[in-house]
């Protein structure tokens, strides 16, 4: 017998997105649907996904075994963000109104503002503070049903500021129900000193940077930003080489801007991921297709930059590119953790069905920090990560936009949101 010390009983549908990770091209509208679906966990993993039937004929619960009624809710795999920037100081909701008054990107970094008001304000403030104001961000994204989300550095850009961010969210991993993949950023931008001595600051990340940040364990990816202005295809290529020759898996933010070459890069370095790709060429896409490079799509980011343009997610698809959705969550460009809402975009302005959009943002996006094999979908023997929304069927998810469905959250199968709310937080203020 199955033992259980968790179960979900005959919920409306179970989305389990099992099967093969990545999903491709018309694999994408495979959601693995249960209707009256029943899921049991024992010691954190899952143990049982079927039928009442099945449930009844194979699991035993334990004593004390939590029982959970979802007749009157959906239940998925908890959401996987691969892609935020969860750490950092200060905001920017004035720059938010000075884009409204039509200032452009430039006016706005030549009055004080952009990325680098971020790194002021993130280098100024304290260990303590940082990480209340990430922990805050970390509940909101769990009560949204995230249980997974990968975090760049990229806004201290000194070893020691590089260095306290990726700690900050090795500690929230730590404590904190939701599990963060950590990814050193530091070519994020060329920092205010460096600005007239940019080789010397791509050296100085390849000489020191790196090094330390492998020698202390801080973070499994290496990412770059590959952009027109930031650094270039050149300049990338020998970051992640030297990044890869210390053992770390790449990501690259590529094509956001322009087409510069990123996602051509991106696939020639065996990179794992390559990231908003707007202006990626069709070479670029077959490239990422023959190699299994996830393509994580951010519309979060261009909805709230109001740009028309979004990633060519279908064409993606259509070419058998691994289409992953993620938040983009930062302070400039994407002051948001939702990824249901993330999910709506992706089917509103990209055009993705609502199977797609779900599977990009659970077992893709999975698969886009690597971690497809452990959680992404409610498979056996996976973590029991779910989450029960209060919907009467999936596509009122996305149909019913803008609000929070997620009634419930088990991570690594213990409740952690109930009725919307973190249990057992104490250290919540
Ligand atoms: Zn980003």
């Amino acid at each position: 017998m199955i033992k259980a010390d968790l179960v979900i009983k005959n919920a409306r549908q179970v989305l389990t997105c099992r099967g093969e990770a990545p999903k491709l091209r018309e694999q994408m509208m495979e959601i693995g649907l249960i209707t009256q679906g029943w899921v049991a966990s024992g010691r954190g993993k899952i143990t049982y996904v079927g039928d009442e039937k099945g449930y009844r004929a194979k699991v035993t619960p334990e004593e004390g075994c939590q029982v959970i009624d979802a007749s009157e809710a959906v239940v998925l795999p908890g959401l996987v963000d691969s892609h935020t920037h969860l750490v950092f100081g200060g905001s920017r909701e004035g720059e938010f109104v000075q884009r409204l008054w039509g200032m452009s990107y430039q006016e706005i970094a030549q009055s004080g503002g952009g990325i680098l008001s971020t790194v002021r304000a993130t280098r100024a403030a304290s260990y303590e503070e940082l990480l209340r104001d990430a922990r805050r961000r970390l509940d909101r994204m769990l009560r949204l049903g995230t249980t997974t989300c990968e975090a760049k550095s990229g806004y201290g850009l000194t070893v020691d500021d590089e260095l306290k961010l990726l700690r900050i969210s090795r500690e929230l991993h730590q404590s904190h129900p939701a599990d963060i993949v950590n990814t050193f950023l530091g070519a994020h931008t060329f920092p205010p000193e460096y600005i007239s001595r940019k080789e010397e600051y791509v050296d100085l990340i390849i000489s020191e940077f790196i090094p330390r940040v492998k020698e202390e364990g801080l973070a499994e990816f290496c990412d770059v930003f590959c952009e027109e202005g930031a650094f270039s295809v050149e300049q990338s290529r020998a970051i992640l080489e030297s990044a890869a020759q210390l053992g770390f898996k790449l990501k690259l933010h590529a094509d956001q801007l322009t087409h510069s070459g990123g996602a051509e890069l991106a696939a020639e370095l065996g990179a794992i991921s390559a990231d908003h790709l707007d202006y990626i060429s069709d070479r670029g896409v077959e490239l990422l297709a023959e190699k299994g490079v996830a393509a994580v799509l951010l519309p979060g980011s261009n909805f709230f930059l109001r740009l028309k343009r979004y990633p060519p997610a279908r064409r993606m698809i259509e070419a058998g590119v691994p289409v992953t959705l993620a938040t983009d969550f930062n302070p400039g460009t994407a002051m948001n953790e939702s990824m249901p809402l993330t999910i709506a975009l992706a089917c509103l302005e990209m055009g993705l069905f609502p199977e797609e959009a779900i599977n990009a943002a659970t077992i893709n996006s999975a698969y886009a920090v690597e971690l497809h094999k452990s959680v992404g979908s409610i498979e056996v023997g996976k973590k029991a990560d779910f989450i029960i929304c209060s919907i009467p069927n999936y596509l009122h998810l996305i149909y019913h936009w803008g609000i929070n469905h997620v009634h419930t959250v088990v991570k690594d199968g213990k409740i952690v949101v109930r009725e919307g709310k973190i249990v057992n937080q104490s250290s919540f203020p």
